[in-house]
């Protein structure tokens, strides 16, 4: 039993030396990604639940790696957080984000509102305000179509730095919302004190709450509360058309989730808007 035991302590480490080694390569290779002009951005819809129209679409990054195909961010936004990459990323997605909004206008296709995710490493870094002013500027995009998505981790950490780059970003004339609102340690406090438009009510209460009573109260306890402060609310990770139902009925303005449509490559997603637009 020893033995095994020892064996089993030694394949544990070899794998963990594995996984480092994994991670160094695929760290070296994404320094060089952007330059390469390895980065997509996909796009999945957002509707609008009263009239079903699509009114936004959340930028997703992926990473399209010469031998492993396509990378989702799970595996390489840890990475990129860790070393700081993601600000350069970060910029990367703004810009590109931008400039696909602004084309997608140009090209007569209804204004909808992009949604871009910001890390806490780039919303903590001192050119966030400047990065944002420059890919508006540089899109021609009108800021009341850029979203910023950040997560309550934002708001460890100094609160006056906090109000300070909130009110910067709002004064630019942009929307501000909570991602996987519900999942953060913070209190509540800060929702009366930062101005922000959206609640994203996490998936993970979304996503059973036609079966189980106590994500089903939760939702309803949210969108009730961000009634009350004016806020607007979105559920993530609507995947049945039942769920589709229970929101509208508690009041949920807005849905993302795969029953729309998956996050797929710009091209895919105009047709889509497209489409959407001739019902
Ligand atoms: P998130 O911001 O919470 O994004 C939602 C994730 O849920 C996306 O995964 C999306 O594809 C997935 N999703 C959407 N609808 C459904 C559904 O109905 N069912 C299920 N099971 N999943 C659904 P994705 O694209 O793999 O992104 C994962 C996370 O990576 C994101 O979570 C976000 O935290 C991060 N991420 C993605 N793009 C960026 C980016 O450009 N910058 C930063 N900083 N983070 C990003
Ligand atoms: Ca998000
Ligand atoms: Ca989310
Ligand atoms: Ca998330």
């Amino acid at each position: 039993a020893k033995a095994a035991g020892r064996n089993t302590y030694r394949f544990f480490e070899s794998s963990m030396q594995a996984d480092a080694l994994e991670r160094m390569r695929l760290l070296a290779r994404l320094r060089t990604a952007i330059g390469r002009g390895e980065l997509r951005l996909h796009f999945q819809p957002q509707l609008d639940l009263l009239t079903g129209a699509v009114i936004g679409a959340e930028a997703l990054v992926r990473w399209e790696h010469p031998e492993l195909g396509l990378v989702l961010p799970a595996r390489f936004i840890p990475l990129a957080e860790d070393s700081g990459l993601i600000v350069p990323i970060g910029t990367w997605v703004l810009r590109e984000a931008c400039r696909q909004a602004a084309a997608w206008q140009r090209d007569g296709l209804p204004p909808i509102v992009v949604a871009v995710n910001l890390s806490v490493v780039q919303f903590r870094h001192g050119d966030l305000v400047e990065t944002v002013t420059d890919a508006l500027r540089e899109s021609g995009l009108d800021a009341r179509f850029l979203e910023l998505e950040v997560t309550e981790s934002i708001l460890i950490g100094d609160a006056e730095t906090v109000s300070r780059t909130v009110t910067q970003l709002k004064s630019l004339g942009l929307k501000l919302s909570i991602d996987d609102f519900g999942t953060g340690y913070s209190n509540l406090a800060y929702l009366k004190r930062f101005a922000f438009d959206k609640l994203k009510i996490d998936q993970s209460f979304v996503r059973d709450m036609d079966s189980n009573a106590d994500s089903c109260a939760l939702v309803r306890a949210i969108v009730q509360m961000a009634h009350g402060l004016g806020l607007r609310t979105i559920a993530e990770g609507v995947e049945r058309a039942l769920l589709v139902e229970q929101l509208v009925a508690l009041g949920c303005e807005e849905a993302q989730g795969y029953f729309f449509g998956r996050p797929v490559p710009p091209d895919e997603f105009a047709e889509f808007l497209a489409r959407n637009t001739a019902r």
